[in-house]
């Protein structure tokens, strides 16, 4: 089998002009790191927003160009719109309406076959429990009698085949191994980049990196039907999470705080971030937001409490309910058996229900779906 270098595919695209006619694609800039594992090629071709549908054409010869080179059996080519640093995001407010001599809103991507709403579970900051709420969230939206599918998208730390108590990698859903059956527990299917890549390689991916896999996941993964997608989004507010919640057709976003005041200004910060993009924010999740001692069964408020609460007041966003601490949640979930589904009847999977339950009604009463947006990735 022919080992493919970066060096070859460098040589391939050298042959392709870039889109201006000076020079070509790689003396332009234009061509991201290259990622090679086996015989699948992956990479990312800079564009701006305003360019993204012409350069789709470029896009498309461009991998045509790197799948014709002998030994490589898969190419990934993402188009992304990166931001020079200090730039100013480009935001567009709702209401107004889109002038000429503005510039566009990102394109958001195209919506999933068979998937009703996507829904991402986002936190400013890591360890407040963003991942534990997205599995047990996913697991309650299963117990109201909806179809539901996560795909694990903190590529920096993925934990779902975890959570989920799953090992093992997706079979290929065809002879071609085009496609991959998402892994299925406790009635919800599931894709996770820790599936096919041991954790300490998605660790070191770059951003444009990070989109090109996540968009493989979502798109090059056999979903079954399913009213809803739980998004484990990658923690913080960073460009690559910025670029996903614009890239990625979500119906709105859930924000995970715990009480304490520095999670809270994170919170603000994941707020604000998918503000920028136009993502409806379905409400606030406190975390951690109590414990109730096993001993003498009195309540108590660890980091203050109420702080997600009136924060979300003040912002005017739902708040849609406070998790406690508890010893049991972090044992299950670290041993695959998420309290949801594994202990129906208890405390904790009926908070969980109740957020599932706001959760449902805010998607389906309509103006949390988004119209179709155009094509910028596959
Ligand atoms: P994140 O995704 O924000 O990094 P995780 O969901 O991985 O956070 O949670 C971090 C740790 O906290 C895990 O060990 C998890 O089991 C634990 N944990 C999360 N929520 C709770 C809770 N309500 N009670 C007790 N432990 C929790």
């Amino acid at each position: 089998m022919t080992t493919i270098t970066q060096d070859d595919v460098l040589s391939v695209l050298k042959r392709i002009a870039a889109p201006d006619g000076r020079g070509n694609v790689v003396s332009a800039g234009l061509v991201s790191d290259i990622a090679i594992e086996g015989g699948k090629v992956m990479f990312a071709l800079t564009t701006t927003p305003q360019h993204a549908r012409s350069m789709e054409s470029l896009r498309d010869a461009v991998e045509k160009a790197v799948r014709a080179m002998p030994g490589v059996e898969k190419a990934m080519v993402a188009l992304t719109a990166e931001r020079a640093a200090g730039q100013p995001q480009q935001s567009q407010p709702q209401q107004s309406q889109p002038q000429q001599s503005q510039p566009q809103p990102a394109p958001r991507g195209t919506a999933v076959p068979g998937i009703r709403h996507l829904v991402a579970v986002a936190s400013g900051k890591g360890g407040v429990g963003k991942s534990t709420t997205a599995v047990n969230l996913a697991l309650a939206l299963h117990a109201l009698g909806l179809k539901v599918a996560v795909l694990d998208a903190d590529v920096y730390g993925p934990s779902m085949p975890k959570l989920f108590g799953l090992t093992g990698k997706p079979e290929a859903s065809d002879a071609q191994g085009k496609k991959m059956k998402p892994m299925t527990r406790y009635g919800v299917e599931l894709m996770s980049i820790g599936f096919l890549v041991p954790e300490d390689t998605a660790m070191i991916w770059r951003g444009p990196m990070v989109m090109s896999a996540l968009t493989q996941l979502l798109r090059e993964t056999e979903w079954s039907p399913a009213d809803v997608m739980v998004i484990d989004m990658p923690p913080g507010t960073g460009d690559v999470q910025l670029t996903l919640a614009q890239q990625t057709p979500l119906s709105g976003a859930v924000i995970v705080s715990t009480p304490q005041d520095l999670a809270l200004i994170d919170a603000r910060k994941g707020l604000n971030m998918f503000r920028k993009v136009n993502v409806p924010v379905i409400g606030i999740v406190e975390n951690m937001s109590y414990f109730v001692c096993t001993k003498c069964g009195e309540r108590h408020e660890i980091f203050g409490h109420g702080g997600a609460r009136e924060e979300a007041d003040r912002i005017g966003v739902p708040f849609l309910g406070e998790i406690p601490l508890d010893r049991e949640v972090r044992l299950r979930s670290d041993s695959g058996e998420p309290v949801v589904a594994t202990q129906p009847g208890g405390l904790h999977a009926a908070l969980y229900r109740d957020v599932a339950r706001q959760v449902w009604a805010a998607l389906e009463k309509g103006g949390l779906a988004r119209p179709a947006p155009r094509i910028v990735m596959e």
